[in-house]
């Protein structure tokens, strides 16, 4: 198994195609042990980003990576750390500082989060979500402000419409501000739509790169949902996923794909992962894990990205057809 490196879009950043995120896992689900073992062992296969978020766990899985960072002392140049902002960690009271992008709140924000980490800069950082109440202008011009002081490095989206990505890129543009370079959509073999459909002018047009999430869809491809929720799994742990992990429609067509796995003779798991890194718009895959073993299964999905014919691409997304 060798890590390849894909451009972060039309910039000079390389990231690796499969990189390791901190959602659910860091600072709540798992030991804070656990946690740097795993970043540990995806940095030694050759991971070089890292996402987080000021929100995960309330700030507590940036603390927890910023453990990880100091204990390992990798050098800087050697890693990307990333954060995001939107929903806040002061809850809802927090007037300016709560489901919002405005220029107060971010500018705080990513001190907050500099702070926590341990780190002088971050490598990237998003705006989490899209916010209607506050002006797109405002916003780039506070994310390229934040780009401009050094805090931070290179700025994207997350789960933003294709229409706000292109308007807040074209205000940068009118007023030579840093653009964004960067969306970081759900995508996974259930979640097609945006990445193969509604973004797909983008990546020509303003050479937006992909950090995409979820490639299991919370393990829900992983088959470790077909006979209920196995104790310590995501599902049992966050109850909102309960639901959706279990459905059973879903799950017999993870049962029908597990088929096309076995024929590959490689895991769920794995073909999912090399399927979601095959979209050449894709700059990186954030994959999460719970577990180190995880880590070390998902990383194989490199080597079963050559097994990908187009007769199996074909199966596969015959199984999940773009909805
Ligand atoms: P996945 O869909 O890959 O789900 C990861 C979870 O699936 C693990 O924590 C583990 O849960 C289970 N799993 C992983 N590998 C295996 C395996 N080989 N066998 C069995 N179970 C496995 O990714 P995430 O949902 O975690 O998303 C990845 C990252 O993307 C996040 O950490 C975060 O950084 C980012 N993200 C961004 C969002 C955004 O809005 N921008 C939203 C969500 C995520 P368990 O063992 O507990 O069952």
């Amino acid at each position: 198994m060798t890590m390849q490196y894909r451009k972060l879009g039309s910039t000079g950043l390389r990231v690796s195609l499969f990189s390791y995120g901190s959602w659910l896992t860091f600072g709540s689900q798992q030991a804070i042990e656990q946690s740097i073992e795993c970043m540990g062992a995806a940095y030694e296969a050759g991971v070089n980003f890292f996402d987080n978020a000021e929100v995960y766990a309330r700030g507590a899985a940036e603390t927890v990576m910023g453990q990880a960072i100091a204990q390992f002392g990798w050098p800087r140049h050697s890693y990307l750390v990333s954060s995001k902002y939107y929903w806040g960690i002061h809850g809802e009271g927090a007037i300016n500082a709560h489901n919002t992008l405005n220029r107060k709140y971010l500018i705080e924000a990513v001190d907050g989060s500099l702070e926590r980490l341990g780190l002088d800069h971050l490598d990237l950082v998003y705006c989490h979500r899209p916010d209607p109440e506050t002006p797109i202008e405002e916003t780039v011009w506070a994310m390229s402000d934040i780009i401009a002081s050094g805090k931070a490095l290179y700025w994207g989206t997350s789960e933003w419409p294709a229409d706000d990505i292109r308007a807040a890129w074209e205000i940068a543009e009118r007023h030579h501000l840093r653009k964004p370079v960067v969306e970081q959509p759900e995508y996974n073999l259930f979640r097609r739509r945006r990445v193969e459909r509604s973004y797909r002018r983008l990546y020509g047009d303003i050479g937006l790169g992909l950090t995409t999430w979820s490639p299991l869809a919370s393990g829900l491809l992983t088959g470790k949902y077909l006979h209920g929720v196995p104790e310590g799994s995501r599902a049992d742990s966050v109850g909102w996923l309960r639901e959706r992990l279990t459905d059973p429609e879903a799950n017999a067509r993870v049962r029908r794909f597990m088929a096309v796995a076995d024929e590959v003779g490689c895991t769920a798991a794995q073909l999912a992962l090399a399927w979601t890194a095959s979209n050449p718009n894709v700059s990186t895959v954030l994959t999460g894990a719970s577990r180190v073993e995880q880590v070390f299964e998902n990383l194989e999905a490199l080597d079963v990205m050559a097994e990908l014919t187009p007769e199996r691409r074909e199966a596969i997304e015959a199984i999940f057809p773009i909805e």
